[in-house]
């Protein structure tokens, strides 16, 4: 009895192995079984049939019959992963059957092997259309059907007793069915959770869309409005030539408020997140200091940049990238009224890419920095309190970090890290 039952426990764990180490270790953004990582998962489905294999047990009717679950990742594997696959667990399944050797039963074996590749295939079509639970219902029959074939092809061929041992067929049938059960339900589950934890990043990434769209109409109408009034005004009156020119301050003054916004925003504002591209972070950056040098000349800012020697490659919109450099970079030169020192350096690891962005600015106490990143959080008096908000906005998209580290009066400095990029350097 004792036997028997670790038998099946053995067996079962040979079975459940493969899904557990696959659901450790791969299953993050995978969107169906065996889909994406089929070489591994033939590896450890082959494994799995071999160990069922070696190990089998045997129920206490009957001292004639050894049994296994190897049907289980068999038709699991062939039904999930297709005619490869099941090709492979088939020649790893009849090789390690014939180094077991004995009897009739290599023949049924083999036989039961075989069709299970070529006929498990054919269902794929209509299982992979089925909603999970009618799955369930299709790979029990499948694995009925399998052990069905064997008790027949016993009994036609080798005049096996079929009738005597019904009971055993049948509490073979169970429990074969149970573990086929178990197992699907595991398969199904976790796909279903990668569906949902897929889904739920796109409406993620929608709803940070949707919002800023809505902050962003929102905060310009408010100057177009203003703007609007006063060339009603101009329009239905005469007025004297001081007046007029305090109207024009004004409309301007507005004018200039809408570009700010726009220019915090500007290029965050496309539809899509998708259009990802491998970029040079020092080329970017080139570009960015050249947009923000008249700026920092204005303040008598230095900006020091040297890593032009180098090229590290991250994915990212360029565009992106370079609103991420310039927002942090004006901030920067804004905390730096009289004039200062805005550095820039780069440097890669294995997996990152840092960029430093260093001032000598007026600096932040520790509740302001927290503060960072919150929308509309700004200490200028023509602050839109957007800039740092889209910055955060753009390295959460692309699972960049950034650090802070600020002291008042000395300065402030942001570390800021991104994923390297695959692509190698051309
Ligand atoms: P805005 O620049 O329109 O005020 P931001 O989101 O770009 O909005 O910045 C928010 C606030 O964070 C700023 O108003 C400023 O007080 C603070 N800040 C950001 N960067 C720095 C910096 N480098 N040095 C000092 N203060 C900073
Ligand atoms: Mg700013």
């Amino acid at each position: 009895m004792n036997e028997m039952l670790s038998g099946i426990i053995n067996n079962a764990f040979f079975v459940f192995f493969p899904i557990f180490l696959y659901y450790l270790f791969y299953h993050q953004g995978r969107d169906r079984f065996f889909n994406n990582d089929k070489f591994i998962l033939t590896i450890l489905f082959s494994i799995s049939v071999t160990l069922c294999m070696f190990f089998p047990y045997q129920f206490l009717m009957t001292e004639d019959y050894l049994f296994d679950l190897r049907q289980v990742p068999l038709i699991i594997g062939t039904l999930y992963g297709g005619y490869i696959v099941g090709a492979v667990l088939f020649v790893v399944s009849a090789v390690v059957r014939l180094i077991i050797g004995g009897g009739d039963g290599v023949v049924i074996a083999l036989l039961n092997q075989f069709a299970i590749f070529a006929v498990v295939p054919l269902f794929r079509r209509a299982y992979f259309k089925l909603v999970h639970r009618k799955r369930i219902a299709v790979i029990t029959m499948i694995s009925a059907g399998s052990l069905a074939f064997n008790a027949f092809a016993g009994a036609l061929l080798f005049n096996d007793p079929l009738l005597e041992v019904l009971d055993m067929w049948f509490i073979l049938l169970l429990n074969q069915s149970l573990f086929i059960i178990l197992t699907t339900i595991v398969i199904e589950r976790i796909m279903k959770n990668n569906y949902i934890e897929q889904n739920m990043q796109k409406h993620e990434k929608l709803e940070v869309i949707s919002h800023l769209s809505a902050s962003i109409s929102h905060e310009i109408r408010n100057p177009l409005q203003v703007i609007k009034g006063f060339i009603q005004l101009l329009h239905t009156k005469e007025y004297d030539r001081e007046k007029q020119k305090e109207f024009y301050q004004y409309m301007n003054e507005e004018i200039e408020s809408a570009e700010r916004i726009i220019s915090d925003y500007l290029m965050f504002a496309k539809p899509t997140f998708d259009d990802q591209e491998t970029i040079s972070v020092e080329r970017e950056i080139e570009k960015a200091v050249s947009i923000i040098q008249p700026y920092a000349n204005l303040s008598s800012v230095s900006i020091q940049y040297t890593g032009l020697a180098s090229d590290h490659l991250i994915d990212c919109d360029h565009q992106r990238f370079k609103q991420v450099i310039i927002n942090i970079a004006r901030n920067s030169i804004e905390a730096m009224e009289g004039g200062g020192k805005l550095t820039f350096k780069v440097k890669g690891d294995k997996d990152h890419v840092l960029v430093i962005i260093a001032d000598t600015g007026k600096g932040m106490t520790g509740e302001e920095v927290i503060r960072l990143g919150e929308p509309y959080y700004s200490n200028k008096a023509t602050g839109t309190g957007l800039g740092m908000m889209v910055v955060y906005s753009i390295l959460k998209n692309i699972h960049g970090t950034i650090e802070v580290n600020s002291m008042p009066d000395k300065g402030t400095e942001f570390l800021i890290r991104f994923p390297k990029s695959m692509q190698q350097p051309k």
